[in-house]
C-alpha cells in the first residue's frame, strides 16, 4: 500500500471514519478495516474517490491489494464502493451467488499467496437472485433458460438446509462458500494456520449498506 499520510491530506474527517492507510499488515486489521470502511459508507463520509487518480498512477507497478473478497455479482453490491476502499485495496472475486468455483478459488489463492491479501471476505447480501432462483429451482418443475442452472448446485446445500426462507438460504450459503473455501484448498487453509489469512463471511444489506460478518 501507498502511504496514506501523503495522498489526503485535505480530507476532513474523524478519527473513527478515517481510513487505516496503516496497520492493515495482519488479517484483524485488514478485515477490520473493510468493516470501517462500510461504516464511512453507510454514514456517508467515503474518502476513496478523492484518492483515486493519485493512486492508479502509483499502481502501475504492483498491486498489494490488503482483502480480497468473494462477492455476488449483482449491480447493486459494488464492492469497493460499499467498503470505501480505492483502488489497487480489494481483489475482487464476483459470480453470481457468491460461490466459489474452480476458478474462483484459483483466483483467490492468487490473492492470498502471491499478493499477500490477509484477509478473504466471502459477501452475500439481501434479496439475492441466485439464491432465490436456486430455491425455487427446487420446486418441481422448475426451468431456466440456458445455462443459468449452473449456478444452482453449489448453492444447493444451503437451500437444503435452510430453504425456503431466502434470508436463511442466503446466510447460510455465504458460510458454505466460506467453509468450502477453508476446505478445498490446502494452500489457503495453511496459510490461516500460520495466521497469515482469516477467511471471513459477511452480508451485505441492501436496505441500510450495512455490511454484517457472520460468525462461522
Ligand atoms: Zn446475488
Amino acid at each position: 500500500m501507498p502511504s496514506g499520510s501523503a495522498t489526503q491530506p485535505e480530507v476532513q474527517v474523524s478519527a473513527d471514519s478515517q481510513p487505516a492507510n496503516d496497520g492493515k499488515n495482519n488479517p484483524d486489521a485488514a478485515l477490520s478495516e473493510l468493516i470501517a470502511g462500510n461504516r464511512r459508507f453507510t454514514s456517508g463520509r467515503t474518502v476513496s474517490h478523492r484518492r483515486d487518480l493519485m493512486i492508479l498512477q502509483q499502481m502501475m507497478e504492483k498491486q498489494e491489494p490488503f482483502a480480497a473478497i468473494l462477492s455476488c455479482a449483482d449491480s447493486r453490491v459494488p464492492v469497493e464502493v460499499v467498503f470505501d476502499q480505492t483502488i489497487g485495496q480489494l481483489f475482487v472475486t464476483r459470480v453470481a451467488g457468491n460461490i466459489v468455483t474452480a476458478e474462483i478459488l484459483a483466483s483467490l489463492e492468487y490473492a492470498a499467496a502471491v499478493l499477500g491479501t490477509h484477509t478473504i471476505l466471502v459477501m452475500g447480501h439481501s434479496r439475492c437472485g441466485a439464491v432465490t432462483a436456486a430455491i425455487q429451482a427446487s420446486q418441481p418443475g422448475a426451468t431456466v433458460p440456458g445455462q443459468i442452472s449452473a449456478l444452482f448446485p453449489p448453492i444447493d446445500p444451503a437451500v437444503k438446509q435452510a430453504g425456503p426462507d431466502l434470508e436463511a438460504t442466503i446466510r447460510a450459503n455465504v458460510l458454505m462458500q466460506a467453509e468450502r473455501l477453508r476446505e478445498s484448498s490446502p494452500l489457503l487453509s495453511g496459510l490461516v494456520e500460520e495466521g497469515k489469512l482469516k477467511i471471513a463471511a459477511g452480508y451485505f444489506d441492501m436496505g441500510t449498506g450495512t455490511v454484517t460478518l457472520l460468525d462461522s
